[in-house]
């Protein structure tokens, strides 16, 4: 399987802005933010997407959102709202196949699908 660039960013090969860390999770800020805040949280464990974290690693998701629900709470994003998005395969427009969940925040974001 191909090695991400967010496995070189977990094992160090490669600089990440990384805002929080756990047993399970890590996560760092976007290169090209999106947002005032945008954020990747990823598993420490890797899957390449959310239907294969879903079907082989459900405690994985689980980790996952209580890690954005930690930092959310500390860092009051949750106070004026966030959007967690997850691009699953290429006609989402997945680049990295490596499981990942953005969290954007910190200004009013533009409707979502309209
Ligand atoms: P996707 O397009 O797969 O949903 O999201 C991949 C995200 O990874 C993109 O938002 C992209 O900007 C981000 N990204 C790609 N390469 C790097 C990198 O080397 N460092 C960081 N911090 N983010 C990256």
């Amino acid at each position: 399987m191909q090695v991400t660039i967010f496995e070189k960013i977990l094992s160090g090969e490669i600089k990440a802005d990384i805002v929080y860390q756990d047993d399970n999770v890590v996560a760092f800020r976007d290169i090209m933010p999106q947002a005032k805040i945008h954020l990747l949280f990823i598993h420490r464990k890797k899957t390449i997407n959310a239907v294969e974290l879903g079907l082989l690693c459900p405690q994985h998701a689980a980790d996952i959102f209580s890690a954005i629900a930690k930092y959310s709470k500390e860092f009051g994003l949750d106070r004026d709202g966030l959007r967690i998005v997850t691009n699953t395969g290429p006609h989402a427009g997945q680049t990295v196949f490596y499981t990942h969940f953005h969290v954007l925040a910190g200004e009013a974001l533009r409707s979502f699908g309209a």
